[in-house]
């Protein structure tokens, strides 16, 4: 008798992810996990069976209407670990100067840059951030996104980010995608501290954290080590404090400057160390050595104009590489991961298979959710891609347009695009 599924999807290919509770490094970030002729048998949200479409379909059943056959590539859905989704305003100008050659921190010397989305952000309503950050949601799920990472850091007072880590929260329940919310209180020093750094650090340290862990409202803690943001120092006082918490640890290291961010990253046992694009080779070793994610952020570069983060080396080195968007108004305006897998094959010379892995597996390990996200194995949940070709290798190839087809978030259609 055959077993019975809440949903079987077939395709022409099943790039599954596989990789045994563990991340995919070096040789085995490239390697390819496709089962040919594939099949996805789901039940209660989660994957019951992966295998050959003969296997599955000869051992498992489902309602008529509950099998998808297709001649399409399946893939894990795509897990975004850094974003900055919840702002108000936009930063237009700035794109249309930098376009004209400014470049970025010139832009926030100039009163530019992060603090003017703090202003308007503050100014905002709940009801209109509520509005336009779930509508962002909506598009990273409707280009494949199934596990996003949030940070808060607009806010930059206690009242204020608290307000936007509510906001986040209340959204989380009501759209078929998995957020995970970050305190980036140290995100700037906020302008009313400008010439009172040490207070808005204490405040941080002293106020903020324990309030956030108080009431559960994040789920790990980031900050921005870099000149103009905070010193390698402060960024050192308020992970530890953060640390001492409970929380686990991320860190925007080494975008701009080497700074020191990485090593940090690596002594005090952080989940992932994000931008990386002047990481030295001594950096590369130490995150590599800790188990920290090295997060590489293609669209930033893209969008800034800049350098990429040299992707071979850390792949070379080792470390755990991961991919994501860094979706904010300033200096990454994409909701799109698939924007990010092109430019990753194109502007990092990774190859399909390296830059999947890194959107998917690797990027769940830097959300600490690799036990029910990030590839298709039985016992995790079922978040899976329906693509438009039939041959993963075909999807970053294409940029620029949505080669998604259908979203499937814990064994549920979460998004469509037209009938296969
Ligand atoms: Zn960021």
């Amino acid at each position: 008798m055959k077993k019975q599924a809440d949903l079987i999807v077939t395709g022409k290919q099943v790039f599954t992810s596989a990789s045994a509770g563990k991340p995919k490094r070096g040789a085995e970030l490239g390697a390819a996990d496709v089962i040919s002729g594939g099949a996805v048998a789901v039940m209660g949200g989660r994957i019951a069976a992966v295998g050959s479409r003969e296997e599955i379909l000869d051992s498992w059943e489902a309602a008529p209407g509950s099998i998808i056959k297709t001649e399409k590539a399946i893939v894990p859905g795509l897990i975004d670990s850094h974003t900055h989704p919840l702002f108000a305003g936009s930063r237009v100008g700035e794109f249309i100067l930098r376009a004209q050659g400014a470049s970025y921190q010139e832009i926030a010397a100039a009163g530019g840059g992060i603090k003017s989305t703090v202003t308007a952000t503050r100014s905002t309503s709940n009801e209109v951030l509520m509005d336009a950050t779930r509508a962002v949601f909506m598009r990273m799920l409707a280009h494949g996104t199934t596990t996003v990472e949030a940070k808060s850091g607009y806010g930059l007072s206690l009242e204020e980010e608290l307000r936007h880590l509510l906001i986040l929260a209340e959204i989380k329940v009501q759209i078929p995608l998995e957020i995970v919310s970050t305190f980036m209180g140290a995100h700037a020093v906020p302008p009313e501290y400008a010439s009172r750094r040490e207070e808005y650090v204490r405040c941080l340290i002293g106020e903020m954290l324990p309030e956030v862990r108080k009431r559960n409202l994040a789920e790990f803690v980031d900050v921005f080590c870099e000149e103009n943001a905070f010193t390698l120092e402060e960024s050192e006082r308020i992970l530890s404090a953060a640390k001492e918490l409970g929380f686990p640890l991320k860190i925007h290291a080494e975008e701009f400057s080497n700074s020191g961010g990485s090593g940090l990253a690596a002594r005090l046992g952080a989940v992932s160390a994000d931008h990386l694009l002047r990481a030295s080779g001594e950096d590369m070793e130490a995150l590599a050595l800790a188990g920290t994610v090295a997060t590489l952020l293609p669209g930033t570069a893209f969008f800034l104009g800049g350098e990429y983060a040299p992707a071979r080396s850390f792949i070379r080195s080792g470390a755990t590489v991961a991919l994501a968007t860094d979706f904010n108004a300033g200096s990454c305006m994409t909701e799109s991961m698939q924007a990010v897998l092109s430019l990753a094959c194109l502007k990092m010379k990774m190859t399909p298979e390296e830059a999947l892995h890194a959107a998917t597996i690797n990027a769940a390990f830097a959300l600490n959710r690799a036990g029910s996200k990030g590839s298709l194995e039985v016992g995790k949940d079922a978040d899976l891609l329906i693509l438009e070709v039939d041959d993963y290798r075909l999807w970053p190839y294409r940029f620029g347009v949505n080669m998604v087809n259908t979203v499937i978030w814990r064994g549920k259609i979460a998004w469509k695009n037209y009938p296969l």
